[in-house]
């Protein structure tokens, strides 16, 4: 069996990551999702495992020192993480899985698993980033701003990423990223298996 593949996604809060890999999902529902641990609080409509697990940051640091995370960052005052185990058993089984992390945490993945694919997630300008931040109106102004602050350093890092993906419009944007995956199941380093299975009955 060929290996999964694994996607990282960035973007800056705001630029309609969720909405358009909720997109992703309904149009592709075999991928898998990396859900993340966190010690920021749940917001109005999020639920417990559905994205994230919402712990303490007890748990968190506990996750850290017993090496159960393949990634981890903090971002505007929380720890955001990517339990290691569930990656790699996607990989082992076949099956392509996204990881939605910050551009920290992706660098930290691309060290680890230099196989995977990158996607940066870009707001067609940052005025509609902005807008979009206020019309979600899940933050207070304050976090908005820090938000933005983080975003302007999260944009000028996309050049790390192997492909950028304009979110102007959602189903196009969702479309991009399921090309992307199409593509990369094809690369070489992901069908090494056909070549021995071919090969082992000639
Ligand atoms: P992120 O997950 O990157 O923080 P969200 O998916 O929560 O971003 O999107 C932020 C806001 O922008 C939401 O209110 C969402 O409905 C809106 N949004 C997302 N994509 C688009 C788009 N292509 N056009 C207009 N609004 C969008
Ligand atoms: P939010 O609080 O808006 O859900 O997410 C804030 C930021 O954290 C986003 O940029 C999001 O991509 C990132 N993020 C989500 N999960 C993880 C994770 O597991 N690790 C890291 N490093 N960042 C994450």
């Amino acid at each position: 069996m060929n290996k999964g593949g694994v996607f990282i996604v960035s973007g800056p809060s705001g630029s309609g990551k969720d909405t358009v890999l909720a997109e992703l999902f309904r149009n592709k529902p075999d991928l898998l999702f990396s859900i993340s641990s966190i010690t920021r609080a749940m917001r109005p409509g999020e639920r417990e495992g559905d994205k994230y697990n919402f712990i303490s940051r007890e748990k968190f640091e506990d996750m850290i020192k017993n090496d159960e995370l393949l990634e981890h960052n903090i971002f505007v005052g929380n720890y955001y993480g990517t339990p290691r185990k569930p990656v790699e058993k996607a990989v082992n089984e076949g099956k392509d899985i996204i990881i939605e992390v910050d551009v920290n945490g992706a660098a930290q993945i691309r060290q680890k698993l230099p196989e995977a694919v990158s996607i940066f997630i870009m707001p067609p300008s940052f005025a509609e980033l902005k807008r979009r931040l206020v019309g979600r109106g899940t933050e207070s102004e304050e976090l908005i701003e820090k938000r933005l602050d983080s975003a302007l350093g999260e944009i000028k890092r996309a050049a790390e990423y192997d492909y950028i993906i304009v979110n102007d419009s959602i189903t196009a944007a969702a479309d991009d990223i399921m090309s992307v995956i199409l593509s990369s199941s094809f690369k070489t380093d992901r069908q090494k298996n056909i070549i021995d299975e071919v090969l082992s009955k000639c």
